[in-house]
């Protein structure tokens, strides 16, 4: 079901079951603008069915937040002027260049390119697969964009993010909301979860400049600014620790700073950031 945020502001909640992210809505007085276009041709559709009902300003634009499968999948749904950053570009030419039949699927996922829920889900969720083929974006911008949807002003930022190298969001000033993709979450590389150790503070900084006091993450709908603190601080805490590939000296070494246990979340981080640390040492 879409959730109402503002008289103006509309997002359909994350599926984690169905790896389904945060989709957003924006409108103005002249058009609407989506924030991701979702993990598959039935999702985007189902969105676009509750979007119908709601009598909106026709949807313009799509904001794409990265190059990842269950951000890009819908993109042809929409029929709209769809924007990303250069580099999300770059990595979406190689989704144009893929075939969806069974035969190339079973490839992908032998050579790791998709899992194989991915593939369950592509094919489940993408009529026509034999001849689907991704769009190609029509808008691309390098740093910012400013979009105006008639009285309601867009503000699509790429900024440094732990999660990808292509990470944009887009602000809402009159609203105070911003619409953060993955961008505040980590990445796995080689199997293991981790968390840029060296794009921490500049994405928090990138993020904090933002006047915003509600947030929506694209595998946690929303959080409100005292949960987006706190999450800050528990990263932040956590990176403070790590400067080695030994959690055990890492778990030592906040357990010292900080007088006290890590807890569930500061520990996953910990764990986290040495693994970044393996993964630079390799
Ligand atoms: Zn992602």
């Amino acid at each position: 079901m879409l959730n109402k945020l503002s008289e103006t502001i509309y997002y359909l909640s994350n599926q984690d079951d169905r790896e389904r992210p945060t989709l957003g809505l924006v409108c103005g007085d002249q058009f609407s603008l989506v924030i991701d276009a979702g993990n598959s041709t039935q999702h985007a559709q189902e969105f676009l069915h509750e979007i119908e009902k709601l009598n909106l300003p026709p949807i313009k634009y799509l904001v794409v937040t990265h190059a990842h499968r269950d951000h890009i999948l819908g993109m042809n749904e929409f029929g709209a002027i769809t924007i990303v950053n250069r580099q999300t570009n770059e990595l979406l030419k190689e989704w144009q260049s893929y075939k969806f039949d069974d035969q190339s699927l079973q490839q992908y996922v032998h050579t790791h390119q998709i899992s194989a829920k991915c593939m369950e889900i592509i094919q489940a969720e993408i009529p026509n697969r034999d001849s689907f083929q991704l769009n190609a974006p029509q808008i691309i911008f390098d740093n910012t964009l400013t979009i105006d949807l008639g009285n309601k002003v867009c503000i699509i930022e790429k900024i440094t993010s732990t999660h990808t190298n292509d990470s944009t969001i887009v602000y809402i000033p009159d609203e105070k909301v911003v619409f953060l993709g993955d961008a505040a979450y980590g990445t796995t590389t080689n199997s293991l979860f981790h968390f840029k150790q060296a794009s921490l503070l500049p994405m928090i900084e990138d993020i904090q400049k933002y006047d915003a006091n509600m947030f929506l993450l694209g595998h946690e709908s929303i959080c409100d600014t005292v949960e987006m603190t706190i999450y800050w601080e528990e990263l932040t805490t956590a990176n403070q620790a790590v400067t080695s590939t030994s959690l055990e000296n890492a778990i030592a070494c906040f357990k010292g700073e900080n007088q006290r246990d890590p807890n569930d979340n500061e520990l996953f981080f910990l764990k986290a950031f040495v693994n970044d640390r393996i993964l630079q040492s390799q």
